[in-house]
């Protein structure tokens, strides 16, 4: 069964899992996942904006955002979880979990949105050419941030979205939510960001993966909250599920992860290779080395091409820290 809205969607993909599918203004659109169990578990909340979306969807499956017992949030990025702190105020009896030191790690949530905001300004202006479209991609990306930020002034002082993430159940690797029928455990998956979390049932093969493996190799921001070690630890650990259905908030969901997970350690190890043989060849700055990687200019390729950017400058860092690469310092000009 599919339902199509204009501004959000559905899909009953197992018989007590619905998959909804929200619009957001950084990325692929978002898969938010319902557990209509006794106490029903919504798995990440969407970005502020959609969050209107969502309470409409819901009524379309049939449950009333009332009804929701849980919120369970992935991560911390703004597309999973900024649209659970604006419903948080509305629904006083929903209760959030996420990772255990979320709360403690992010005091100040705008801070924490800010600082990526900053980091991406500065890939958008390493992946253009010129000054004036560097300025461009930036303010358009300031528009999206900025309506953001006057959402949250608009709401009704009772009603604003959180500026601190509040956990009402803190959560650790092994923990288990019980939604009535369904188990969930958790299983930290950091890397993408290191307060990432995945849920596991065990009993149904199901693996809500987040922003794990999502078609393309996620965003690491090394200098925010990202780390490439990290991440290839959690793809190792996550092999073990590789039985299982995983879930992901972007994009289709994976029936073969382990196919999946090989491809994009395989294509990781491809990047660090080529990496270090580019920087063999004579001093670069990430630019250069992303133009070589990619055998192109970024500004030729699509808009994500900042995340490239970050990913690339993770890698280096990660090199560069276990000195695979003992030139690479002295070889790669922003270090
Ligand atoms: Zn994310």
């Amino acid at each position: 069964m599919k339902v199509q809205k204009s501004s959000g969607s559905f899909k009953q993909i197992e018989k007590d899992i619905y998959q909804i599918t929200l619009p957001q203004p950084f990325y692929l659109d978002n898969h938010i996942y319902l557990i209509l169990d006794e106490k029903p578990l919504l798995i990440d909340s969407g970005y502020i904006e959609s969050g209107i979306y969502l309470a409409k969807v819901l009524k379309d499956i049939g449950i009333s955002l009332n009804k929701i017992k849980y919120i369970f949030y992935t991560h911390p990025h703004i597309d999973h979880i900024s649209g659970g702190m604006l419903l948080r105020g509305y629904v006083d009896h929903i209760k959030t979990l996420g990772h255990y030191l979320l709360s403690t790690d992010i005091p100040n949530y705008m801070n924490y949105v800010h600082d990526w905001y900053k980091e991406t300004a500065r890939f958008l202006k390493i992946s253009c050419k010129t000054k004036s479209e560097s300025e461009k991609k930036i303010n358009d990306f300031k528009m999206d941030w900025n309506s953001y930020l006057t959402n949250l002034q608009k709401q009704n002082p009772r009603k604003r979205p959180d500026e601190i993430i509040y956990i009402d159940i803190p959560l650790k690797e092994n923990d288990i939510i019980s939604t009535g029928k369904y188990n969930f455990k958790v299983i930290e998956t950091p890397g993408h960001s290191k307060w990432h979390l995945s849920l596991a049932e065990e009993n149904y093969k199901w693996f809500f993966s987040g922003d794990l493996i999502i078609g393309n190799i996620p965003a690491i921001y090394h200098n925010w909250d990202g780390n490439f070690n990290l991440f290839r630890n959690t793809l190792d650990k996550v092999l073990q599920y590789s039985n299982y259905n995983f879930f992901p908030a972007h994009g289709n969901a994976i029936n073969n992860p382990k196919k999946e997970i090989r491809i994009v350690q395989k294509s990781l190890a491809i990047i660090e290779k080529s990496i270090l043989r580019s920087l063999s060849i004579k001093p670069k700055n990430l630019r250069e080395v992303s133009e070589l990687l990619f055998s192109g200019k970024p500004e030729n390729k699509e808009d994500n091409w900042f995340i490239a950017l970050a990913l690339i400058e993770s890698i280096l860092k990660s090199l560069t820290a276990k000195k695979l690469a003992k030139e690479i310092k002295n070889k790669y000009q922003l270090y």
